[in-house]
Parts: structure tokens; sequence; C-alpha cells
């Protein structure tokens, strides 16, 4: 007899569960499952096999095994996807369900909701004497009801007899209970127009119209298209059908989002010698059998901006969508995905290119991975959770701009990283693994230097592209001083050398763009005459001060999103000059049309790009010359390629270099040297112009002089000495409660209790740098340890059974990016 280990969708249940498989039916690992629970049916995923061949694990069950109920869905993942599950589970140490929650698309688990049927045929007079208190209530409650009834809800109706009410009436056998089929998305369809009889006589003019467009299309359109071109109505092609001439079917039309405008075709460029160099030592990676030592190859691919990376990773593609396997592109930010998709698509076609982002509907998510378990050669092109995609027959995984912090996954748990995951999957589909870079993460160049990626031990190659495509000079960085702008009595946040070169782009018809770190970034609001700040009530962060209309003039809280009107006289000494103060996004573009009235500004921040179509939406505004200035924040610096861009300004670069974390520098060199590769793609040479307080700091002098090799190798000697990561690794434990007395003495307790283990270093207990958001209380618990001792940080699970109190939240995140 067949067992089977399962993962169940309940809450609390975390381990595996084993059931026998009767003989009529046939499970995989991987298949969805109905199976028994207590007295419910629910949703579970098979992991594993007959377990009792496996001598680790003890088969002497204590209970009577029970039979699966039934196989729902089967063949959705790749043959290794469960074992690279587990890993990440392990090496972030949290339990399998919750990864297995993260990695899947929303609703395919969703199973566990059961309904119960009153069985009626019964009779109801006879039965309701036999019945207690407690089962009558019930009884007659669901009765009442015509529809059958979910339990969840008889609870919250009785919640005094339901539990006891449903327990007798299922053993007198009043009632039943099954498992509502999950509501999964349906795949949607549209009409479509096949020409049937290109040639057919006797047509009226605008008939012979229709069946033109048509057949210029091919012989085929959907029905809303044919309708708009032809401006025509359905009833006209209704009189066609009925002759014959055409068709109108129905074709299943998938929700791939992003597909909605045309790109034109586009062929292979001829390769510079570094590309060239660079895709032939792919291209002998792709066609190696991999030999045992080396289970996978990781290459970095070191670019500096606008190096052709892109181009070698399409024509990288090519050769394995030839060997008709499929590719996994990994971008950090769908802000930048609708231009590098276009040129995917522009390469390869509309079909063989997918998107998978969480800005997807359910819908859409659910046709993607069908997509994706056909087993047909694609490209899929995601965000971070992409990296779980079920494609199978990988061939090639590249992980772009392979730096930046958005690759991990802050909440919920597992805090994993993308390029960690992807490293396990290139190794178990013997696929290289591509990271490309302009400036690459410590972690990848210790790798290369150590040859140890992600605590793996596998083979590290690197490859530099030097250069900008068509020897076009990298741009020329400016270090502005504002300490003498101040002194020369210059009191805007514009340097007199920024306005004068937005004046020269402006006489020149050029283009810019403006960044600002963060949004609303110290716009706080403070008062001139005695220095007090409004703060949020319940975070520990200033307010931001936002411009939301002529008349409405809001502060707002970041975190929480607290928002309450400006106060005009200051609330603690009645000061009219009551001020905001720093350079958000929204302080820039007024000042700048103070300053430049005539000049167009699009804002390009998280405020103005809420839906998935904005993004594209302003990014083409800009290309197509309707403003002048782009001014927005983190997401410039992430991959935008636009040619017209001559200048780059940075409006102050302190509010980077000042953080407290060991990781502060290394971000900053990599966002400026970003920000700074905006300019000159194009025909002309760029000009950046950088305004800071502190030119003297190491990260301006290594970002100006284009030293990044220098600085990062001094950053890797410097964190050596003191054993952080890379070198060594490190677990972030957060913890948080609305008690602020409760978390800090739990924290403590915990940390001592951790002080008492020698497999790692304790720092802190600590209050988190923001100590208060959204009224909870924040403290943090940091483990240094050496990577050989990750298996022993204790599990998510073994935290919350150490703290064994409702009333405090904990997490863990094993190779934090930030430690605020
Ligand atoms: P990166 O990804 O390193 O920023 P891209 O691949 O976007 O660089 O290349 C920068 C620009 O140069 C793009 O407009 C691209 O089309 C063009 N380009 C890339 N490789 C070549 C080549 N071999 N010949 C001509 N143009 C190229
Ligand atoms: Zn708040
Ligand atoms: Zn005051």
């Amino acid at each position: 007899m067949t067992q089977v280990q399962v993962l169940v969708d309940c809450v609390g249940i975390d381990r595996l569960l084993t059931y026998t498989v009767p003989d009529e039916l046939t499970v995989r690992v991987g298949d969805i499952l109905t199976v028994p629970f207590g007295e419910r049916y629910v949703g579970a995923i098979a992991i594993k096999l007959n377990p009792n061949l496996d001598n680790s694990i003890n088969t002497n069950y204590e209970y009577e095994l029970k039979n699966v109920y039934a196989v729902v869905n089967t063949g959705l993942f790749p043959p290794d996807y469960w074992q690279i599950l587990n890993l990440t589970a392990d090496y972030y140490r949290t339990s399998l369900i919750q990864t297995v929650k993260a990695a899947l698309p929303p609703k395919l688990l969703d199973q566990s909701r059961y309904r119960i049927r009153v069985n009626y045929d019964l009779n109801h007079d006879a039965v309701q004497p036999k019945l207690g208190k407690a089962a009558l209530i019930v009884w007659n409650f669901l009765r009442e009801h015509e529809k059958s009834l979910t339990r969840h809800y008889i609870t919250q109706k009785l919640p005094k007899y339901a539990a006891s009410g449903l327990r007798s009436l299922m053993s007198l056998g009043y009632i039943s209970t099954y498992l509502e089929p999950p509501t999964k998305p349906q795949p949607k369809f549209e009409n479509v127009i096949v020409l049937l009889n290109s040639d057919p006589e006797a047509l009226s003019n605008r008939q012979k119209e229709i069946i033109f467009i048509l057949n210029q299309a091919g012989g085929e359109l959907s029905q809303s298209e044919l309708i708009t071109q032809a401006k025509t109505t359905l009833a006209s092609l209704k009189t066609l059908a009925s002759k014959g001439i055409i068709a109108i079917t129905k074709r299943e039309c998938l929700r791939l989002g992003g597909k909605t405008h045309f790109v034109e075709s586009d062929r292979p460029k001829i390769l510079t010698t570094d590309q060239a160099n660079a895709l032939k030592s792919i291209q002998s990676s792709l066609n190696s059998s991999f030999n045992q030592e080396a289970q996978s190859i990781t290459i970095l691919l070191h670019g500096v901006t606008g190096s052709g990376k892109t181009e070698v990773y399409l024509q990288a593609i090519a050769i394995v969508l030839e060997q008709g396997k499929s590719a996994l592109v990994l971008v950090p930010e769908i802000g930048l995905t609708p231009q590098l998709t276009d040129r995917f698509r522009a390469r390869f076609g509309d079909r063989k290119v997918n998107l998978y982002h969480s800005k997807l509907s359910d819908g859409e998510r659910f046709d993607t991975w069908r997509q994706m378990l056909d087993g047909s050669s694609q490209i899929l092109i995601g965000t971070r959770s992409a990296v779980f995609a079920p494609l199978h027959n990988l061939g090639i995984i590249i992980l772009d701009e392979e730096h930046d912090p958005s690759f991990k996954q802050d909440q919920p748990q597992p805090c994993y990283h993308a390029r960690t995951v992807a490293e396990w999957r290139s190794q178990f589909s013997e696929c290289p693994l591509i990271l490309g870079s302009a400036t690459p993460s410590s972690e990848v160049l210790y790798a290369v230097s150590s040859q140890i990626l992600d605590k793996q031990s596998s083979e590290v190659k690197y490859l530099a592209l030097p250069e900008r495509i068509g020897n076009k000079q990298m741009p020329k960085i400016q270090v502005i001083d504002m300490r003498e702008e101040l002194k020369s009595a210059n009191w805007s946040i514009f340097s007199r050398e920024l306005q004068a070169a937005i004046t020269e782009m402006q006489a020149q018809k050029k283009q810019g763009i403006l960044f600002i770190h963060r949004r609303g970034y110290s716009t706080f609001v403070s008062c001139r005459s005695c220095g007090f700040v409004l703060n949020c009530p319940r975070c520990d962060v200033s307010l931001s001060y936002h411009h939301e209309s002529k008349d409405s003039e809001m502060l707002r809280c970041h975190y929480c999103n607290y928002a309450q009107p400006k106060p005009i006289p200051c609330p603690s000494c009645n000061s009219p000059y009551f001020k905001h103060f720093g350079s958000g996004t929204q302080k820039v573009e007024q000042e700048l049309s103070k300053l430049f009235p005539n000049l167009k500004i699009i804002r390009f921040d998280s405020d103005t790009t809420q839906n998935k179509h904005e993004h594209r939406h302003l990014i083409e505004k800009f290309q197509a010359g309707e403003a002048d200035l782009l001014v927005g924040t983190q997401m410039l610096t992430k991959g935008l390629d636009i040619p017209q861009v001559t200048l780059v300004g940075v409006i102050s670069a302190d509010g980077l270099l000042n953080f407290s974390d060991y990781r502060a520098g290394e971000r900053a060199f990599q966002t400026l040297t970003q920000v700074a590769g905006r300019a000159g793609r194009g025909a002309e040479i760029g000009e950046v112009i950088i305004q800071t307080y502190t030119p003297e700091h190491p990260v301006i002098q290594a970002v100006q002089n284009y030293d990044g090799d220098e600085f990062m190798r001094r950053e890797l000697e410097a964190r050596t000495e003191l054993n952080y990561p890379p070198i060594g690794q490190m677990a972030l434990i957060r913890l948080n409660s609305e008690n602020s007395n409760l978390v800090e003495s739990v924290a403590i307790a915990l940390s001592e209790h951790l002080r008492t283990k020698s497999a790692w270093e304790v720092l802190g207990a600590a209050p988190a740098m923001i100590t208060r958001v959204n009224n909870r209380y924040r403290w943090q618990i940091l483990l240094k340890f050496h990577p050989q001792n990750l298996i022993h940080v204790p599990t998510l699970e073994d935290l919350k059974a150490w703290i064994n109190n409702q009333a405090v939240r904990v997490a863990i995140d094993i190779d934090p990016l930030t430690i605020l």
C-alpha cells in the first residue's frame, strides 16, 4: 500500500502528515490533494511518497492512517521543485508551509473551506426530539438556510453552540461535510473572427472592406479589434457569418499582464569584442555537461551602465530557446520591466515572453502559471517571487541588477533572497546563473574572490564589460559642496551649478533627471522659532509634508499612513513660522517651478505610480518629450534607458550616507553610481551633478572617480576584520508588541537565553532604530555566526515556542540587508 506525506493547509499544522493512497488513486509528489483531517476535508500537497522506505522516519504510527480522498491537480511542479522549497525553508529558518505559501500563487491551496450539508432525507419531526439543546439550535439554524453553509459562518452566528452541536449532528449522521471546490479564477475567452472565404461574390462595399481588413490581418482578428478597425457592428459580422464567409469562434484569451501594446520587432546586434567574449563564455557553460564538483556555473557579468549587458542576455537566451529550454529572467522592480520586457518581446515575439510579478491580478497569475506548466520553451520575466516559478526544463537563469535590495523579501516570512534561491535552482536544473550588475554586491564580489557564493561552494566566473557601447564616455561627475553655497548666501536647495545646468539643458532642448533620496524624505515640519517637530502619534517618525491640492496641506506618516492637516501656528509656541523643510519630490517640484516657470516636470515616485500601467505611461510621456525633467526617488535608479537624458542631478547625497548600518556605504555607492549611469546614454556625453555637505566622504570620492573596485575591496577588508557579512553571517530577530515593557523584557530575556549558546555572538537586545510603528514597539537581537552554524540558529517556530506569548510577534531574517 502506497503512503504519502502531505502538507495540509491548516493554520498551526506545520508538520507533514501521512496518509495511505487507495488503489484507485495515483499520487505524485507535488499533486494537490483533498484529505480527511479531523472531521473535515482539507487541501494538501503531496511532498513525499512511501516515507516508510526511508529509514529515518518512524513507521510505528500510533493511529490508523486515513486514505487520501481525491487528487485535485497533478503535474503542476517541476520534479526538483520541492527540494528547492525545502532548502529555502531550512536556510531561512521557517516552516515549509510558510515557504510554500510565499512560492505559490494565491488560491492554489485555498481549499480548507468546507461546507456543511443537511441530510434532507431525514424526517424532520422524527429527528428533532432526539437532539440535545446545542444540536437542536444548530439543526434548526441549518434548516432555515436553503444553501449549504461554511463551518466558519455557523461558528460566527452561533458561537456558543456550533462546536458541540455540529459534533453531535455529525455523529448522528444528520449532516455531512464536503469540500467546497476551489474558486479558481477561470480561463477567459474572447470571440475571434476567422476568414473562411477571402474572395466571395456579391458583397456590398462595406462588407468588402471588412473582408479586406481581416485578410490583411492574416485572416484572423479578435471580434473587438475587427469592430474597431473596420468601424462595423456585431450585427454586420453575424450577417457575414450566416453567409459562410467568416466564422465567429471562441478562443482562450490569456490574461498575461503587460502585453497591452505593440512593439516593433528587432534583430540581434553585432556584438562588441567584450560582449562576444562574454557570450562565448556563457555559451560554453550552456553546453558543457556539468562535472561532479561544480554543480552549477554562476557568472558575474560586471558591466558599466550602458555596456550592453541586456544584449548579451538576449543572445544567450536565443541559444537556450533553440535547445528547446526555458529562460528565467529576474528583475528588481516592475518600474523597469516595461522597457526591458519590450526589448524581449521585440526580439522573441509576444508568445514566448511572459511576465510574473505581484501587481498581476489573481487571474493573470493563474494564467501565467498555467502557461509555464505546459513545458514549452519560453521566457519568464519576473520580480523576486518569480524565482519560484514552476518552469520546467530551465536552461538559464538571469538575475539582472543583482545588487538591488528588492530581491530580498522583507515580509511575510521567509525573508528569502531571490539570488540565493536562484543559486539552488541553477544547481538542480544544471543551468548557469548569470548575475548582471554595474555595481556588484559585496556578496558576489566576495564569491568571485573566494569562490563561495551564498555559503554554497560553486564556481563563480567573472566577466567584465568595462566600456559603454560605441565607446561612449561615462558621464562626467561633478560634486558640489553645499556648505560653500550657504556661505555664498545661496539658500536654495539647488546649487548655482545645478541651476545653470538646468538652464543650459532647457536651452538645448535636452532632458534631465533629478534624484531625491526617498519619497517625502526629510520633508518634516518644524517650528522656526522653537524647533518643535510634529511626529506621528503612532510611530516614532516625523510627519512628512504633502501638498495634495491647492487648499489641502496634509501631513502624512510614511510608515502607517496617518494623516492630519497642517496646523497653522506652532502647536508648542504659537509662532506663525511653522514651516516644512527638506526636499521631498513635491517640494523640489514646487521650487523648480518657481525658479524655472517654463520647465515641464514629471514626478516619478510611488505616489504617482500606484497602478501597474502608470510606470509605463509616465516613462512614455517623458520619452516622447512631453517633459524636460523627471523628478523622482529610488525607482529612477533601476535600469531606465532614455537616450535623450544628458543631465542627472542628485539633490542631496547626505541622506544616503548617514545611516547607522554596516551596509550603508555599499548601498550609497551603488545608488549614486546607478543614478549617474542614467546620463549620457545617447549620442551626447552626459553630465552628473551631485550635491552634498560632505564631499570628502569616501563614497562620494569613489562615485566621482568611478573607482568602485577599489572602494569595494576596502569595504570587504573592513568587513573581514569585523567578521561582518559576506564573510561572517548574520540573523536578525525582530520582536514587536503593543506593550513596550513586555517586548523589552521578552527581548532581553531571549538575548540572555541565546547568550548561553556558543554557536554565535549575540548583539543586543536593543530597540529598533524606529522604535515604534503603528503603535507597536520594536526590539531586535542580532546574531553573528560562522556560516557553518546556520543550522543551529533557532527557527521561527523555536522562537515562538520559547516566547510563548501571543502579545509579542516575532520574525527572523537570515542575511538581513538592513538593520533598522
Ligand atoms: P546595459 O544592459 O548594460 O545597461 P544595454 O544592453 O541596455 O546595456 O545597451 C545599451 C544600449 O546599447 C542599448 O540601447 C542597446 O540597444 C545598445 N547596444 C547594446 N549592444 C549593442 C551592440 N553590440 N551594437 C550596437 N548597439 C548595442
Ligand atoms: Zn505612523
Ligand atoms: Zn514653536
